[in-house]
């Protein structure tokens, strides 16, 4: 009978199971065959295969060894069938002798039997516990990212050696504790908005995107301090949760980009405009995700937006519409989450002048028009807030005043939250509310009414635009705690399309 030894390969966000079989045939010539869409890393394994058995101390069989990974339909992509593949190789070869029920391996092998820490564990060790299997075996590098499955028995493993010795009963290893997770708030404040000196509008723009998850985009000259912003946002966002430690842990995991073994602070994806649009979405031969994907939780922040090409500005239309992202390929389509709060920042114009009451503009108005063309509709229309971000006026640098700190408008940021999540019962937030939701939870007084119909007529906004209002102004009066959206609370959100349109 042949044995069958389990592993798993990543597949988009979760990861798929595989069966590994190995079959000996004395009477043909010495060869490895590895068969089931295996792909090149996968083929190379065999070379480190048989080196590690060696200097194992075992005997590589001299036979004609065919390996099996099932499901065939399903690529098999990575180093981490290694492991799997050489005590498949061992048991068939009559070398050792264990139960392999219900149990999964992961690892790349060194030549000396070493094993490598690997990409993807933490997907394939849930696709384990879907799969009902009971001990995984990790390389000791991903216990921290293993651990935070519950149910399933983790081992770390240091080499095949060590792995062939508990398995056999020589000497046994122990299962890892999984330890008690916490988000680690304050590590990711690279500046906290005590630091930031005037600019009382954007500052207010940020609590709000955070309390409401709203995007944002700045218009502002150079040197106004847009990075510096967008990077406080982060600071002032909850703490993330149990299960979004797990979410985006696995993502950075599948992006082999995995921090000190987990992923406890919130995400600032910024992506460079000369990214390519796999960089930004995902994808790739061997698709992973992109920076979309690896902000999930987080904020993504697109500095001179108008610089980034617009094909690569298309395809974030989905993300920002669905919350996640499709890959296609050849053996059908792969999906990454991608729920951030995008933060855009911009020049007013290639001169950067453009609006500044002190410095002249030296564009052409039909070139101030061009530039900012560039940035697609159906982009802007994700994009509840646009504020301006003015130069500082030197008094304003003097006289800084004593600031909030990002912690204490994180406090604010929580009640905000906590209304939301009372509200709509699960994790969604005021800005991912759809039209029906709209109407029940935006309903307005007759004076706010009053206001948002003069304001409709003169700025002859869109239903589209309108909707956007009350959001933000839901938003806004969350933050007071304010059942009723008041004349103040709509007349505030109304600052906040400035620039639109
Ligand atoms: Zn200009």
């Amino acid at each position: 009978m042949i044995e069958k030894i389990y592993t798993a390969t990543p597949n988009g966000y979760l990861a798929s199971l595989v069966e590994i079989e190995a079959d000996m045939n004395l009477n043909s010539l010495p060869a490895t065959i590895i068969v089931g869409l295996p792909d090149t890393v996968v083929q190379e394994s065999r070379e480190r295969v048989r080196s590690a058995i060696k200097n194992s101390s075992f005997q590589y069989p001299v036979a004609r060894i065919s390996i099996n990974l099932a499901p065939g339909d399903i690529p098999k992509v990575g180093s981490h069938f290694d492991l799997a593949i050489a005590l498949s190789v061992l048991l068939a070869g009559g070398l050792i002798e264990f139960n392999p029920e219900k149990k999964m391996f992961i690892g790349e092998l060194a030549l000396d039997g070493r094993v490598r820490p690997s990409v993807g564990v933490l997907s394939m060790v849930m696709a384990a516990k879907r799969a009902g299997i009971k001990e995984v075996f990790v390389p000791m590098a991903n216990i921290p990212e293993a651990v935070l499955v519950s149910g399933v028995s983790i081992y770390g493993v240091e080499s095949l050696v060590q792995a062939v010795e508990h398995l056999t009963d020589a000497e046994r290893l122990k299962p890892e504790t999984k330890k008690a997770i916490t988000s680690e708030i304050g590590k990711n404040i690279e500046v906290d908005f005590s630091e930031i000196a005037g600019q009382q509008l954007a500052k207010r723009a940020l609590i709000i995107a955070a309390a409401g998850f709203h995007n944002l985009r700045m218009v502002g000259s150079p040197g106004s301090g847009k990075t510096m912003l967008a990077k406080a946002l982060a600071g002032i966002l909850p703490s993330l949760t149990e299960s979004e430690i797990v979410e985006t842990t696995n993502i950075h995991s599948l992006s082999g980009k995995l921090p000190s073994g987990l992923v406890n602070v919130r995400p600032f994806r910024s992506p460079h405009h000369t990214a390519s649009s796999i960089s930004l979405i995902g994808g790739g031969i061997r698709p992973k995700p992109g920076e979309v994907s690896l902000a999930h939780n987080g904020v993504l922040f697109l500095d001179e937006l108008p610089e980034f090409p617009r094909n690569v500005l298309e395809v974030m239309r989905q993300p920002l519409e669905e919350r996640c992202v499709t890959i296609s390929r050849a053996h059908g389509t792969l999906k990454f989450p991608a729920r951030f709060i995008l933060v855009t920042a911009q020049n007013p114009c290639h001169c950067g002048n453009h609006g500044d009451p002190l410095l002249v503009c030296q564009c052409h108005p039909s070139e101030v028009i061009k530039y900012n063309k560039k940035i697609s509709g159906p982009l802007l229309d994700r994009i509840d807030l646009h504020i301006q971000v003015p130069r500082l006026k030197y008094e304003e640098f003097k006289n800084v005043s004593v600031n909030e700190s990002s912690e204490q408008i994180r406090k604010q940021v929580m009640v905000a939250r906590e209304i939301q999540s009372k509200r709509f019962q699960s994790s969604k937030t005021n800005s991912e509310m759809n039209s029906n939701e709209i109407k029940k939870y935006c309903e307005l007084d007759k004076e706010s009414e009053n206001l948002l119909h003069k304001a409709a007529d003169t700025f002859q906004l869109s239903g589209r635009s309108i909707n956007r209002l009350l959001k933000v102004a839901r938003t806004i009066a969350d933050l007071e705690s304010s059942q009723q959206i008041s004349h103040n609370h709509l007349a505030e959100s109304l600052q906040y399309r400035q620039i639109t349109e």
